[in-house]
């Protein structure tokens, strides 16, 4: 039973959601998920309220759950079973974060490094991690260096046939590694690895630090909790770990590339220490990628409760009385605000996973040319383009995502701030995905040192995806609109990114001419130059991938209520341009940044009849979402009534110290 109200909006929809999920989805990955909801379902430790856990609590549950999903066997690699893959992290994602950490840790990181980095000798361990017969962490992190993994400061010495691990200060001593505060048997830690006293630079390796029985830590190593965290990072054991004199055998050397001969001699395949860092680092891909799925589901979870209960909520009105008062979604400020999200949540969707141009699928068939060892100079361009899209794409979703919840919150006035709304706590949940795998403005740098790389070659730039080539040719300026404004918006972004990448070069070249050295000119080209242009060609990539497959959309009623999103989605991601397009000379005079505006009121005002019907194609399962305030069945106001009558008639130990002060302030003051 639903509220009628929300049923009206429902009604105004052009086409069938149901459809829309399928081919927005795929049907196998929606019945898959759905198979996974119905498992947690009916196992009470996946049971749900709105209660604030302790960190102890929270780590327990979590560790419940995890052993949970493992006995029932649904952990797949990514490489063998996509499909299954896709659809259990998915869903683990948007139900608690802090689970799916703890199970992709182990399995996506830890597990992907030992098999990115090992080798034959490393095969067992494999076994025993594919089979969760171990846990694992990932430890890069150190107190002081984070950004910067090539300086990180601990040691691993080859000394009489074993490697001597030591956090030789403060800053060296590992730290925000998830699953090793209390679980983690094994680590993957990364060490400068000195031999014959010649620092080789660094290495990854892989070490017992507990025995499984015990849970005691081995000798020289110290592991400890980072203490308390926002949100559902509360459950996950981010751990910090400190070295002294730790002793472990040569085998922990993860020695693709790269080994020490038992006698101490220490030979390589890599022609240089950065081609060692980038298979060393390579795995961060990995994660990468999938975080860029994190803003599409932040993106989903904001639109969803803040579009579901603008509906159900009714303020002021053409004439008084409150049976005169409209939904909060009628006012196009309201609109505004939320929309533009609802249409990220679902072209970020496309761009990343729906089949033909979904960004997984390429990237997964990318990881397995690697894996199998090939080596081309395709594929070499394909690794550059996967690093610098990836690299791009995350920075771009993450922040769409904590953006859109945290203006969620705000179009949902004071219920918005309940606890029982979650979007604060979703907010918590999704912050530290603009830092972790590569911080943003960090990231964005490898963007903007990969597409720098193409200047020389403008004319012949020849990428496997496509996403550069539109590089060779110098784009017009604007002109007039026509009745395309997505094919428009493409149009400003080619313009945009050619223009940033011959200012940001020209910017670098004036640098070096002046006498700045590379670091120096690097620093310097990026505020409003590199990042700008770091962002411009991802965006690009974006709208592009989503508007080809909006072309191949048979059902006319999905291709265009598609086509509304995707007009929306362009428009109000280039609006935030409209100041750099005026100063690169695209256009001038107030036409092209007035019909802009004019456009996107239009692609806002057009999605309104769909909002109900598009949020419904996305959202996740009432029991995922876990919202007073953005269930399906729109009954905000019950749901909130529901869970503030279980703090009814409450009296705290402390109101008997309340009443006894109470008490003797008013016989204080009658003396
Ligand atoms: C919840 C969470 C979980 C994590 N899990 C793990 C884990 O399992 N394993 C692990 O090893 N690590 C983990 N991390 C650590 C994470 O990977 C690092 O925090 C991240 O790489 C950023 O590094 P940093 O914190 O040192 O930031 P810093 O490098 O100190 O950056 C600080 C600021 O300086 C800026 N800055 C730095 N250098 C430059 C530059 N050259 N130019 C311009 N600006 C610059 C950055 O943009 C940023 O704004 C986790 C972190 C979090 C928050």
């Amino acid at each position: 039973m639903s509220a009628p109200l929300i049923d009206k909006y429902r009604k105004m929809a052009s086409f069938d959601w149901k459809k829309l999920k399928a081919v927005v989805e795929g049907e196998e990955h929606v019945r898959l998920k759905a198979e996974v909801v119905a498992k947690m379902k009916s196992e009470p430790i996946f049971h749900r309220d709105y209660r604030v856990l302790s960190r102890e609590e929270q780590r327990e549950v979590v560790h419940q759950r995890w052993k949970k999903i493992v006995e029932w066997g649904l952990f797949k690699d990514p490489y063998s079973d996509l499909e299954n893959f896709k659809a259990l992290t998915e869903t683990l994602e948007a139900y608690d974060q802090g689970t799916s950490a703890r199970l992709f840790l182990h399995g996506n990181v830890f597990g992907a490094a030992v098999k990115s980095m090992g080798t034959e000798r490393h095969k067992e361990l494999v076994e025993k991690i594919e089979n969760n017969e171990i846990v694992g962490a990932f430890c890069l992190t150190e107190i002081g260096h984070g950004s910067n993994t090539a300086e990180v400061q601990t040691t691993a010495t080859f000394d009489d046939g074993q490697l001597v691990f030591n956090c030789p200060s403060i800053g060296a001593i590992k730290c925000w590694a998830g699953n090793l505060s209390h679980s983690a048997t094994h680590v993957v830690v990364y060490a400068q690895l000195h031999v014959g006293g010649k620092n080789e630079g660094l290495h990854g390796f892989v070490i017992q630090v507990r025995c499984p029985k015990t849970f005691q830590t081995f000798p020289g190593i110290t592991i400890g909790d980072m203490g308390s965290k926002p949100g559902c990072w509360q459950g996950v054991e981010n751990g910090w770990m400190e070295f002294k004199n730790h002793r472990a055998p040569l085998s922990a050397l993860l020695n693709k590339g790269c080994d020490i001969t038992p006698d101490g001699k220490y030979v390589t395949s890599f022609k240089s220490a950065s081609e060692k860092q980038s298979v060393s680092l390579g795995t961060l891909s990995v994660g990468r990628l999938g975080i860029i799925a994190k803003g599409m589901m932040a993106c989903t979870f904001a639109s969803t409760i803040a579009i579901r209960y603008s509906v159900a909520r009714r303020q002021f009105g053409p004439e008084k009385g409150a049976e005169n008062e409209i939904p909060v979604l009628e006012y196009p400020l309201q609109q505004y605000r939320l929309f533009p999200y609802l249409s990220a949540a679902i072209c970020i969707r496309i761009f990343q996973k729906t089949k033909c141009y979904r960004f997984v699928e390429k990237f997964t068939e990318y990881m397995m040319r690697v894996m199998v060892g090939e080596k081309s100079e395709e594929l070499s361009e394909f690794s550059k383009e996967v690093h610098a899209l990836s690299s791009g794409a995350k920075p771009v979703a993450t922040w769409l995502g904590v953006e859109s919840l945290g203006e969620a919150r705000k179009a949902c006035g004071g219920h918005g701030f309940l606890h029982m709304s979650r979007l604060n706590t979703l907010r918590d949940d999704n912050d530290p995905s603009q830092t972790f795998e590569g911080e943003n403005f960090m990231i964005l740098q490898q963007t903007s040192n990969i597409l720098l790389g193409k200047v020389a070659s403008i004319g012949l730039i020849n990428t496997p995806m496509s996403t550069m080539t539109f590089l060779n040719s110098k784009p017009s300026k604007f002109s007039s609109w026509t009745s395309d404004p997505v094919n428009d918006a493409l149009s400003a972004y080619r313009y945009l990114t050619y223009h940033l990448l011959q200012t940001t070069s020209s910017e670098a070249n004036k640098l070096k001419q002046s006498g700045k050295n590379s670091f120096e000119v690097r620093n310097e080209i990026q505020v409003h130059r590199a990042v700008n242009l770091s962002i411009a060609y991802t965006e690009h990539t974006m709208i592009d991938w989503v508007q080809k497959f909006v072309e191949d959309v048979e059902d006319v009623t999905l291709k265009g209520v598609l086509q509304k999103v995707l007009n929306l989605f362009s428009l109000f991601l280039l609006e935030r341009h409209l100041a750099t397009l005026y100063i690169t000379g695209y256009a001038s005079g107030g036409k092209f940044g007035e019909e802009l505006r004019e456009k996107l009121r239009k692609a806002v005002a057009d999605v309104k009849p769909e909002s109900m019907a598009l949020v419904d194609s996305i959202a996740p399962d009432d029991f995922i979402l876990n919202s007073a305030l953005g269930a399906s069945d729109g009954k905000a106001y019950d749901h909130i009534m529901e869970e503030f009558r279980k703090y009814t008639n409450e009296q705290p130990r402390w109101v008997c110290d309340l009443a006894q002060f109470l008490q003797k302030r008013s016989q204080s003051s009658k003396l």
